[in-house]
C-alpha cells in the first residue's frame, strides 16, 4: 500500500512527462534581466526576455524603487480595501489613466490576475463572452471564474466573430468582446478597427489585453488602441507592468464607473495585498519616462526592424509578425528544440516554443528584440542563427 502523502499520483504523471520528452528543469539566470546575461553558468545574448525597453534594469528606475522603500517601506501591509491603499498606489492609477487617455485606471498585482479579477467581477449570468481562440492562459483562466456563458470566435477572423455576435446578441444581456492586443506566440495585432465596428453594430462591450502592445505599440507605448486610435471606443483597456514596463503589475483602463464596481468587486484586489511600494515607485518612474520622451519606444523598434530585416534575408521563416516579437519557425517539434538547444551551446538563448502551446508542426523559436540591445549583439547573434541554421540544414 502506498502512502497518500507520497503523492504517488504526481509521481506518475511525472514520469510520463520524462517518457514523452517533457520533463524540463528551469534556466537559471545570475544576473539582472540584461541583453547579455549568465544563464546556467555561461554568458550568453538573451533574446528570449519580455523586457522590451530594457526597464527592467534601468538605473533611474530602480533608485525611484529604493526612494520609495526608503519612505514607505518593503511592503504595504493589507489589501487595498482595508489599509494598503497608499497615496503611491493612487497617484500611480492616475498618471496611468492620463497615460491611456482614459478616466480611470485600476491597478493590481499582475497583468494575470487583473484578467482573473476584472472578467468575472464584469459579467454575470444571462451575459455571453466572446473570445478570441488564440487569447492568452490568463484570460482563459478568467472566463472561466466568470457565471456567464462563453464561447470563441476563429482567430482574428470577422465572419467567425460576426456570426457568434448575430447569434448572441438574440440570447444574451451583455456581450463581452476580448481579444490580445498583440498575440504573443505569432507578434500580429488584433484587428481592433473591425472588432470595434462590429461590437458597435451589436451593442456589445469589449476588452483588449495590451501585455504585448503596452510599451511597444503607440505613441510612447501606449498600446493597441493608441496604435489604431481607438480612444473611448473599448470598454475595458487592460495593461501589463511587467513585460515593456520592465517590473511587475497590471492595469484595467476606462471609465470612472468601471473603476467604481472594481474597487468593490476586483477579488484580487479585495483579498490580496496591494504592490510594495519599490513596485509601485519603479512603475511610475517607467511611466514618467515613457511620458517625456519617445527614446525608448523608437529604440526598440530600431532594434526590432534591424533583427527582422537581417534574420528575414538569411532566409529564415519569420512568419506575419507586426511587432518586435519575431518567430522563427522551424516546423518539427524536436528539430525546433534542437535549434534553441543548438543556438544556446553558440551563446544565444532563444526559447524553443512548441505544442500545445502552438499547433502542431509549426515549431518556432520566438526571438525578443530589446531596446537594450546593441547592434553589436544583435550582430552576433545573427551569425550564430546563420551557422547553426546551415549545419541543421534550416538555410540553404
Ligand atoms: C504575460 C501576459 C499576461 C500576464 O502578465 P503578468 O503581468 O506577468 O502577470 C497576461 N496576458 C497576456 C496576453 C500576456 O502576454
Amino acid at each position: 500500500m502506498s502512502n497518500i502523502h507520497e503523492l504517488s499520483y504526481l509521481k506518475e504523471k511525472i514520469e510520463e512527462l520524462k517518457k514523452d520528452g517533457v520533463y524540463r528543469t528551469l534556466p537559471v539566470m545570475e544576473t539582472a534581466s540584461e541583453a547579455e546575461v549568465i544563464l546556467n553558468g555561461k554568458k550568453v545574448i538573451n533574446l528570449s526576455s519580455n523586457n522590451y525597453l530594457g526597464f527592467a534594469n534601468n538605473d533611474r528606475i530602480k533608485k525611484a524603487a529604493i526612494a520609495a522603500i526608503e519612505k514607505y517601506g518593503a511592503g504595504s501591509g493589507a489589501v487595498r480595501t482595508i489599509i494598503g491603499n497608499m497615496d503611491i498606489h493612487e497617484d500611480l492609477e492616475k498618471l496611468l489613466a492620463k497615460f491611456k487617455k482614459d478616466e480611470a485606471a485600476f491597478l493590481y498585482q499582475s497583468a494575470f490576475n487583473c484578467n482573473a479579477g476584472t472578467i468575472q467581477a464584469i459579467t454575470e449570468p444571462g451575459d455571453i463572452i466572446i473570445s478570441d481562440e488564440l487569447n492568452h492562459a490568463s484570460i482563459i483562466d478568467g472566463c472561466r471564474l466568470s457565471k456567464a456563458s462563453k464561447t470563441v470566435f476563429k482567430h482574428s477572423d470577422m465572419d467567425s466573430l460576426e456570426e457568434v455576435l448575430k447569434e448572441s446578441r438574440k440570447n444574451y444581456k451583455n456581450i463581452l468582446i476580448i481579444t490580445d492586443g498583440v498575440f504573443s506566440m505569432d507578434g500580429d495585432i488584433a484587428k481592433l478597427p473591425e472588432i470595434v465596428e462590429l461590437a458597435e453594430k451589436y451593442e456589445a462591450m469589449t476588452y483588449v489585453d495590451d501585455s504585448h502592445g503596452s510599451g511597444v505599440l503607440g505613441e510612447s507605448g501606449r498600446g493597441t488602441i493608441d496604435h489604431f486610435g481607438l480612444h473611448g471606443r473599448v470598454d475595458f483597456s487592460m495593461g501589463c507592468l511587467s513585460k515593456g514596463i520592465g517590473v511587475m503589475g497590471g492595469y484595467v483602463s476606462g471609465s470612472q464607473t468601471m473603476y467604481d464596481w472594481l474597487s468593490h468587486r476586483a477579488r484580487p484586489v479585495l483579498f490580496s495585498t496591494s504592490l510594495p511600494p519599490a513596485v509601485v515607485g519603479a512603475v511610475t518612474e517607467a511611466v514618467t519616462m515613457l511620458m517625456e520622451s519617445t527614446e525608448y519606444t523608437d529604440k526598440l523598434w530600431e532594434n526590432a526592424r534591424y533583427w527582422k530585416e537581417k534574420i528575414g534575408s538569411l532566409g529564415f521563416n519569420t512568419g506575419h509578425s507586426e511587432t518586435p516579437i519575431t518567430p522563427v519557425i522551424i516546423g518539427d517539434e524536436a528539430k525546433t528544440m534542437e535549434f534553441s538547444r543548438k543556438l544556446l551551446e553558440n551563446g544565444v538563448f532563444v526559447s524553443g516554443i512548441v505544442f500545445p502551446t502552438v499547433p502542431k508542426g509549426t515549431g518556432r523559436v520566438r526571438c525578443m528584440v530589446t531596446a537594450a540591445h546593441t547592434k553589436e549583439q544583435l550582430d552576433r547573434a545573427v551569425e550564430v542563427f546563420e551557422k547553426v541554421g546551415k549545419e541543421m540544414n534550416i538555410l540553404k
